[in-house]
């Protein structure tokens, strides 16, 4: 008999600042958002991990690339957003829906996150309190809205902000530094956010990972969570980005006046 090992996550870096995620117990693994097969490949190797299914977020290239080049070394399901075109998919996912992965003993349900993209879903993992959120939330910012309204970005933002403070944050990129550049550019006099600064600017001098932050530490720091703070409320209304104290407005100026920060 085999003692069962704890299933943890590991970060897969690809390109430049993409994360995939590779959850496993030493013998299985489940992919998340698989931009490129190589580096999946290398890792499950050097880990003698043994692929059981592909999660994926939503359609980008950066998230589902490398799903052919899996699926011709492994004959696993692949688990997407049922309302975006990925010819990859084999189970169509919406919110509500679980995800139960037998080889280990694991259960995702599934949110319905849209506003990056139209159909983006996010996979929470209750039991571990994970949460694979692709490129909705980030580590002190949320993602571009190429496909979807402020509106709906905020509904999606404020559905992972209800999920538990110590929840684990898995998002898709290492964009924390200039996240929290822009951050403190907009909410510079909280205090929770300096500190915040000073810890992710020693991880990445030490070459760490920022991710996984917290849902906690997001609903503190980032300026996405934090767009009806009256101080950054007021902010926005003393440099005329906004005419009103409304907050979809607010969401909005501050996610266009990030498109061109730098
Ligand atoms: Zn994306
Ligand atoms: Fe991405």
């Amino acid at each position: 008999m085999s003692i069962k090992s704890p299933v943890s996550v590991l970060p897969v870096p690809a390109f430049s600042d993409n994360y995939l995620w590779l959850v496993h117990d030493d013998r299985h693994a489940v992919v998340v958002d698989p931009g490129a097969a190589e580096p999946v490949l290398a890792a499950l190797e050097a880990n003698q991990l043994a692929l059981s299914a592909i999660l994926l977020t939503h359609h980008h290239a950066d998230h589902a690339g490398g799903v052919p080049a899996l699926l011709q070394r492994f004959d696993v399901p692949v688990y997407g957003p049922a309302s975006e075109a990925i010819p990859t998919i084999t189970q169509r996912l919406r919110e509500g829906d679980t995800v139960t992965i037998d080889e280990l003993s694991l259960t995702f349900s599934v949110l319905d996150v849209p506003g990056h993209t139209a159909g983006h879903i996010a996979y929470y993992c209750a039991q571990n309190d994970w949460l694979f959120c692709g490129d909705t939330l980030f580590a002190g910012g949320c993602g571009r809205l190429f496909e979807g309204t402020p509106a709906q970005m905020v509904d999606s933002l404020a559905k992972l902000a209800a999920l538990p403070d110590r929840t684990q944050v898995y998002c898709a990129h290492e964009y924390t530094l200039s996240n929290l550049r822009f951050a403190a550019a907009v909410d510079g006099d909280n205090p929770a956010l300096k500190e915040r600064i000073a810890v992710e600017e020693a991880k990445r001098a030490r070459n760490q990972p920022t991710v996984p932050s917290t849902i906690g530490l997001e609903k503190q720091t980032n300026p996405f969570l934090r767009h009806t703070d009256p101080a950054i409320v007021d902010r926005l209304l003393s440099e005329q980005r906004i005419s009103s104290r409304e907050p979809i407005a607010a969401f909005a100026a501050l996610r266009e006046s990030k498109n061109s920060f730098r």
